[in-house]
């Protein structure tokens, strides 16, 4: 059996966690070769004592000499680099077969891009790099001949219900639609007045899942949905109308696939991210993720509802972002981040997310991409947009 080598970004976050635990179940399967952190130094340093990788990376200088200096005290070889450039020469590297994608936000999209553009196997978890840059993204991928494999459970679930020669288009292959479930997150029974009040800590507290706060946010704001319906339209070459929004509570049908014969699809398992991230780094086999066996008995029952788009305006917002294309999706994902950022940090409330955002995807007319750096460009104007909103408040 050939050993992979894998390249984790994002190493020290939720993910990154996870991945690390699936790869050390298959230590003659998977090599190391490259961890990336951006905080939680200590996490890095004990993960790169743990897999030796030939490099780790972090954000600056300092943070550099500080690792490499603990590094060096425990005969770790490792060695620290820092900065963007880092990033993307450890995801293109000629060693590295795969890379698991795990940066939080649009700070991964230039990494990602880098390792697709290598034609290596992406496990793609920064859902925010394809949100931003999708049509360059799904280029960059036919052209390089990279194998893109979806980690966000959903899209890893229709992933694995659709035909092997999906790429065709939904039509040619029978699909009719994607059913996109979703958990409905810790605010799904709130009423408008409730909503208005919920704290941060209350946001991250996610009922099924342990996850990063960004996407803890993103999930009780049903942004995550959102963000994930545009992801479902570039994986798998669907309209926004072809994609179905599914409220199911008890997040254990990660997704569905709907024929025209009247088939649905289903890939059902316990919520543990480490089954999807299994998956995808095996595929096609099947191996250990670490997650125990799924009891429908203990679960029993199976529950569905429609989204409520007036309590939970996001997905509106960026079934509109869908719509429009162009720079639409990198707005909505700009101000989105400048939105919970600033809820996080207490200097706005919960459901300013969705009037912030609008008022950003409102002020700037969505225009046809030319390339990366006019995608970066709308990204930096949304947040200033955003960031002005908040400012004229008070
Ligand atoms: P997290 O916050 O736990 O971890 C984020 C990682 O990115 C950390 O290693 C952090 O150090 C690094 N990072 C943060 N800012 C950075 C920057 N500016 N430059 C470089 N590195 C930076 O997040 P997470 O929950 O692991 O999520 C990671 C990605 O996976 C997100 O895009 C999220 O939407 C997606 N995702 C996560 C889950 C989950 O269960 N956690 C599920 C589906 C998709
Ligand atoms: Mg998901």
């Amino acid at each position: 059996m050939t050993v992979s080598q894998v390249t984790v970004l994002g190493a020290t976050g939720s993910i990154g966690v996870n991945t690390l635990d699936v790869i050390a179940r298959h230590p003659n399967e998977y090599r190391v070769y490259a961890l990336s952190g951006y905080s939680r130094m200590d996490v890095l340093a004990e993960q790169c004592a743990r897999h030796r990788p030939a490099y780790a990376v972090v954000a600056d200088d300092v943070q550099a000499a500080a690792l490499q200096q603990v590094l060096h005290a425990q005969d770790v070889a490792t060695e620290v680099v820092y900065g963007e450039q880092a990033l993307s020469d450890v995801a293109a590297a000629t060693e590295v077969d795969v890379v698991m994608a795990a940066i939080v936000g649009a700070a991964g999209l230039r990494p990602t891009l880098a390792a697709v553009q290598a034609g290596k196997r992406v496990l793609l978890a920064n859902k925010e790099a394809l949100v931003m840059s999708g049509a360059l993204f799904m280029q960059a991928v036919r052209d390089s001949g990279a194998q893109l494999l979806p980690i966000d459970s959903e899209h890893n679930a229709i992933f694995q219900c659709m035909p092997t020669n999906y790429a065709e288009g939904l039509a040619p292959v029978g699909v009719r639609r994607i059913l996109l479930t979703a958990s409905g997150g810790p605010f799904r029974e709130f009423n408008i007045d409730q909503l208005a009040g919920v704290t941060p800590a209350q946001a991250c507290a996610h009922p099924n899942w342990s996850m990063g706060q960004k996407i803890s946010v993103d999930s009780a704001s049903m942004m995550n949905k959102g963000l994930e319906l545009i992801e479902a339209c570039w994986l798998f070459d669907a309209r926004p109308d072809q994609v179905e929004v599914v409220v199911h509570p008890q997040s254990v049908v990660h997704s569905l696939v709907d024929y025209v014969d009247g088939s649905v699809l289903a890939q059902l398992g316990n919520p543990d991210m480490r089954t999807p991230i299994a998956h995808a780094l095996a595929w096609p086999r099947r191996i250990d993720s670490g997650v125990s066996a799924l009891d429908l008995l203990t679960i029993a029952r199976l529950d569905f509802q429609a989204p409520d788009d007036r309590r939970f305006p996001c997905l509106r917002l960026a079934r509109q972002a869908a719509a429009s294309g162009g720079t639409a999706c990198a707005i909505l994902n700009a101000a989105n981040e400048v939105a919970v950022a600033a809820f996080l940090s207490g200097r706005m409330g919960f459901t300013d997310i969705p009037v912030m955002i609008e008022y950003a995807l409102n002020a700037m007319p969505s225009e046809t991409v030319q390339d990366l750096d006019h995608i970066l460009l709308a990204d930096r104007m949304a947040r200033e947009c955003a960031e002005r909103w908040l400012a004229a408040r008070g």
